[in-house]
């Protein structure tokens, strides 16, 4: 099996995983403490807590909490459910659907087009009644980078708070220019069941899971293996920054001549160099990867995937129906390696050509 879906989840760093075992132990250890107890060993899984949550920050802007929650979905929720004040929520077209599907639940919403290159122009108007700006960082779908700086700066002008989901971003570029950050773990070789919400000073959110308060605007017993295992590959990401994006491009470079008959979808420049997202006008996606099934590789988005319905993110760049369902996405990263790259564009490109 070769693993190319890194867009949906990443393998666990080693050096998260050994954070982490210390923090699961049983009965006879001393790791399994409740973070939340006064005693000694709470006070010792607290202090786990609290050395992964300066770890997590050190990837975030200065001026702001880190808060821990189950996923970046919970990070979501909260801060767009919980920003404070009345008046419309400006998005994307493109944004995941935990940010999409809340702020039309929330009613209200209104959603800014991108261009045929995913990219979301910072010109376009947001109704006067704004009080809450929500723009990804990086594309899960098609890896577009978006001017979140800009956008951070617009929001204020019109006095909303700006939201941006930095899932696919956080671990590879410095994420900056928010009001409210959501991340997760698993997205950047951390365990699975952790994300975050950083919040900027002064910024009082209302909780939306009540209980304990235990992360102030969240409750909820923390668990320290997954807050351990999140700083770590946090601190391991930051190290590794430069070396990972290197590996990344370098695979990037090799990707586009091994797929040069397909067409990319989105920008080939403002874009994360570890998402490919491309299309092949009258091919059988799901043929193609039931031919294919040695490799770990999605038809759109994971989350969009196996339902059936186009995706909304290849739609609003301009794609037909059958373009978007003739579209896959590979994803790679620290652990990919040029000889699986090549190895899965043998097989793809086989698979397609049988097709033809
Ligand atoms: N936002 C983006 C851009 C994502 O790619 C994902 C995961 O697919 C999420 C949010 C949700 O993250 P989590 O799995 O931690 O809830």
């Amino acid at each position: 099996m070769i693993y190319l879906d890194y867009q949906a989840t990443t393998p666990l760093a080693p050096e998260a995983r050994d954070a982490m075992l210390k923090w699961l132990d049983g009965p006879d250890g001393s790791g399994f403490g409740n973070p939340h107890s006064p005693h000694r060993m709470g006070r010792m899984a607290a202090a786990a807590v609290e050395l992964a949550r300066e770890q997590v920050a050190a990837l975030l802007p200065p001026g702001g909490k880190v808060h821990f929650t189950g996923s970046a979905c919970e990070a979501i929720n909260l801060a767009m459910r919980g920003a404070p004040g009345k008046g419309a929520i400006s998005v994307t077209s493109i944004e995941h659907a935990a940010v999409i599907d809340t702020a039309r639940a929330l009613g209200n919403c209104h959603e800014l087009n991108v261009g045929a290159d995913g990219q979301c122009n910072v010109k376009q108007d947001i109704p006067a009644n704004t009080k809450l700006v929500a723009v990804m960082q990086v594309n899960n779908e098609i890896g577009v980078v978006q001017p979140t700086v800009e956008f951070h700066r617009k929001a204020k002008e019109a006095g909303a708070l700006f939201f941006t989901d930095a899932v696919q971003s956080a671990g590879k570029m410095p994420v900056t220019g928010a009001d409210l950050i959501a991340i997760s773990a698993h997205k950047m070789h951390g365990p699975k069941g952790i994300g975050a919400l950083w919040v900027r000073d002064g910024i009082e959110l209302d909780p939306q899971i009540t209980g304990g308060l235990q992360e102030d605007v969240r409750s909820g017993t923390l668990s320290p293996a997954l807050c351990a295992g999140f700083g770590a590959a946090t601190a391991i990401a930051l190290e590794r920054s430069e070396e990972d994006a290197a590996h990344a491009q370098a695979l990037w470079d090799r990707a586009r001549e091994l797929f040069h008959e397909w067409t990319l979808n989105g920008s080939a420049e403002a874009r994360w160099h570890g998402n490919l997202n491309i299309r092949m006008d009258g091919i059988d996606v799901a043929r193609l990867m039931s031919d294919c099934r040695d490799i770990m590789f999605s038809a759109g988005s994971a989350c969009a995937s196996g339902s059936g319905r186009p995706s909304h993110v290849l739609k609003a760049i301009g794609l037909s129906d059958a373009q978007a369902k003739s579209s896959i996405r590979l994803g790679w990263g620290r652990y990919s390696s040029m000889e699986e790259l090549e190895a899965v564009a043998g097989m793809i490109n086989n698979a397609a050509a049988q097709q033809g």
